[in-house]
């Protein structure tokens, strides 16, 4: 049996009771050694097989999981965050139904979520935005024309971007042509949920600045958009949810 797992965003105890199960029970661990925390591992039995993924490509992965799971072995892959967020495991997906071989497949907490906690924010605000644009900016991985950064910044909802830390410059000068303020407030959440977590409170111009300050060129999510400020939460806008008038 081969289980994709989604490791959570970093501290070792938030992954799923699930998820940990199924690294306890893995004869054979393929896991994302670029991003997953190595802690996890320790849910592992000893005698257990661990490869870090970073180091290998696409066909390396799969052909120790093949092998693996040719001599009876449970698999593993154990994915950063939640899998379905940049996990590029659809690719893997196609080559295993290909082979005809069945996976499963454990949600993870994903570090966007693990990001609100760190900035202890509400994406959705009441009275204001009710939409999370999850992006990118195109690296090497390319992004279609119509969800360009400036494109998507002119719904002004709240924005979580991925993948795009080495390239904040230029996201900063995006989000403003696309409409937000200068001044409006963003975001840096670095290595959330993991000991060395720093989460920054800025505005979309001085990004490229804090950045550079605090030395955060990866493993970041950037945020825009008005749910940063203490404001959007005022006394005057409150969720129908928790109002007395409301049955
Ligand atoms: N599937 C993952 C995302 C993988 S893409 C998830 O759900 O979280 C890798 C990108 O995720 C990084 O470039 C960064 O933007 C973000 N990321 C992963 N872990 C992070 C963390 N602990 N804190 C902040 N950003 C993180």
């Amino acid at each position: 049996m081969i289980d994709f797992v989604g490791a959570g965003p970093g501290a070792k105890d938030l992954i799923t009771v699930r998820g940990m199960e199924l690294i306890s029970k893995a004869q054979v661990i393929v896991y994302t050694g670029s991003l997953v925390n190595p802690e996890l591992l320790a849910y592992a039995s000893n005698d257990a097989e661990i490869y870090d993924s970073s180091g290998m490509d696409l066909k390396e992965i799969m052909s120790v999981m093949l092998k693996a799971h040719r001599e009876g072995k449970r698999v593993v892959r154990l994915h950063t965050g939640d899998p379905a967020l940049y996990g590029a495991i659809g690719e893997q997906f196609k080559l295993l139904d290909e082979e005809h071989i069945e996976y499963g497949y454990c949600p993870g907490v994903s570090s966007l979520f693990g990001a609100a906690s760190a900035l202890k924010k509400e994406f959705t605000v009441p009275g204001g935005s009710q939409s999370l644009i999850i992006t990118r900016m195109e690296g090497r991985t390319e992004v279609p024309e119509s969800e360009g950064i400036r494109s998507l910044a002119s719904h002004h909802s709240s924005m979580a971007v991925f993948l795009s830390a080495g390239m904040i410059k230029k996201l900063s000068k995006e989000l403003i042509k696309g409409g937000y303020g200068p001044d409006s407030p963003a975001a840096i959440v670095y290595k959330a949920t993991w000991d060395d977590e720093k989460v920054i409170y800025t505005t979309v111009k001085e990004l490229p600045e804090e950045a550079e300050k605090n030395g955060i060129k990866r493993t970041a999510i950037i945020f825009a958009g008005d749910f940063l400020s203490d404001e959007a939460f005022s006394e005057n806008v409150r969720s129908k949810l928790y109002d007395p008038d409301f049955h």
